[in-house]
């Protein structure tokens, strides 16, 4: 299909889509996870009636007053039971309260500006480009990077075609991705979202993987890329945990925002019915590798899916024609998608440098307000941005994109490495105290990270 076609077709849908909106949903009972989210949300909220928001069990961050938000879910004999769910994520959560407290919604679907439009196209043409600007493109799609760039990359793949998408299905599941994203999150926003989405799909080009991968891992891998921080509430679990979220108890504190970010995928996926003309088993599968490939983006884990590549890589024993070993290897690009911002051109870099620190020491004022411990890397008067940059570069983001080079010994790989160590000194030079550890690093870049510091990870943990 023509490009000019596709995008008429976008705008078509995207009208008709939005109307249907508030649409009824039917709901998976039987999708057991879900259902105890709702149990323990609803425990939740009753166990506040009578208590100070403030109280413990109540979540401070989200400042949401449970006891309102018990009494409009009691008296909502009619809202639809879908919208009474979406109250329980973290989102809904957000967006209740700021109607409850009578402020606008801030995050309207306008339809695009037709000028805006043709440059949107323009850039698409461009998609595979490294020096890709997604903020541009946000802007030029008024908001709405995320359900544009991951359509048009599954309609270039041919994905729609092959897997006879429901157009209609697609787009709306699409707009709910986006829509459970938090944009007032400084980083962790759709459009980090649709950033990792297009890093992947740069990587899904790459020699090596675009001549072994199947329609369905590509169809998986861009899919796990778009949700794979599905409503991030922009804390880090160690939060969720200290101010006893039902998600940490629900998960037993193990890759609590991973697990979430998994399951809220698959319940828009059975809410939209994109899959429903597959095969049991295979959307089944779909939901499941979808899981195992968002878990991988747990930075505590880092460490065990690094020594399994350099192992593989040593041994020279990746057999891409093995599902398995393809399944792992788009683990690792999607790892290396999620925490590519600093192997970006410096402008687009930089502005992500920015947004994330910004996100941390929202929360390191969070916990100082509630006279919390402050989280590592989360004190604005302990850190600045280049420290935190330094240390995440030397001891996440080198090592993994040291081993991705050994495995993709490409133009874009040696792009990336350039780009991270010019990155690397622009900071240095702005954090002369912190360049100790970035020559450490540059010195001995295999072993630089076989024991990363706790501080460093648990930013990752944060840019997952
Ligand atoms: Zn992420």
């Amino acid at each position: 299909m023509g490009i000019a076609l596709i995008w008429s077709i976008i705008m078509i849908l995207f009208r008709w889509i939005f109307s249907k909106r508030r649409g009824a949903i039917s709901y998976d009972s039987s999708d057991q996870t879900a259902l105890y989210i709702r149990m323990l949300g609803d425990v939740r909220v009753r166990s506040q009636v009578g208590f100070e928001p403030d109280r413990r069990g109540s979540h401070p961050y989200l400042g949401v007053d449970f006891r309102t938000l018990h009494s409009r879910a009691e008296s909502a004999g009619s809202i639809p039971a879908r919208r009474i769910r979406r109250l329980f994520s973290f989102q809904r959560h957000l967006l209740s309260s700021r109607l409850l407290r009578g402020a606008p919604h801030l995050n309207p679907l306008h339809i695009l500006d037709e000028d805006y439009c043709g440059q949107a196209k323009c850039m698409l043409e461009k998609v595979g480009s490294w020096n890709f600007d997604i903020f541009l493109f946000d802007r030029l799609t008024n908001g709405n990077s995320l359900v544009f760039l991951t359509f048009n990359l599954l309609n270039q793949y041919g994905l729609i075609e092959l897997f006879q998408l429901d157009m209609v299905k697609l787009r709306r599941f699409l707009v709910l991705v986006q829509e459970d994203y938090h944009n007032q999150n400084p980083y962790h926003n759709a459009v980090h979202a649709a950033d990792v989405t297009q890093a992947m799909h740069c990587y899904l080009r790459e020699p090596k993987l675009a001549q072994s991968l199947t329609s369905f891992d590509i169809l998986l891998g861009l899919l796990a890329a778009a949700t794979h921080d599905l409503d991030h509430p922009g804390v880090n679990q160690p939060f969720l945990i200290k101010t006893n979220h039902y998600l940490a108890a629900l998960y037993r504190n193990t890759s609590v925002l991973e697990n979430h970010h998994w399951r809220s995928a698959v319940g828009l996926l059975r809410e939209t019915e994109l899959f429903s003309n597959l095969p049991a088993e295979d959307s089944l599968s779909i939901e499941r590798q979808l899981g195992s490939l968002i878990l991988a983006t747990d930075i505590s884990r880092q460490n065990e899916y690094l020594s399994r590549f350099r192992t593989h890589l040593d041994e020279d024993d990746l057999c891409l024609g093995n599902a398995s070993h393809r399944h792992f290897v788009l683990q690792m690009a999607l790892k290396c998608a999620d925490i590519c911002n600093p192997c970006r051109p410096w402008e687009l870099s930089k502005q992500w440098s920015e947004k994330v620190t910004e996100e941390f020491f929202h929360q390191g004022d969070i916990e100082k307000k509630y006279k919390l411990e402050i989280s590592p890397l989360c004190d604005s008067e302990a850190n600045t941005i280049a420290s935190v940059q330094i240390g995440f570069m030397t001891y996440v983001v080198e090592p993994l994109f040291a081993e991705w080079a050994r495995f993709s010994d490409t133009r874009l790989s040696q792009t990336m490495l350039g780009h991270l160590g010019l990155n690397k000194a622009s900071w240095s030079a702005m954090e002369p105290e912190a360049s100790g550890s970035s020559e450490e690093g540059e010195s001995e870049p295999g072993h630089a990270t076989d024991e990363p510091s706790s501080r460093v990870l648990s930013q990752g943990s944060q840019e997952s």
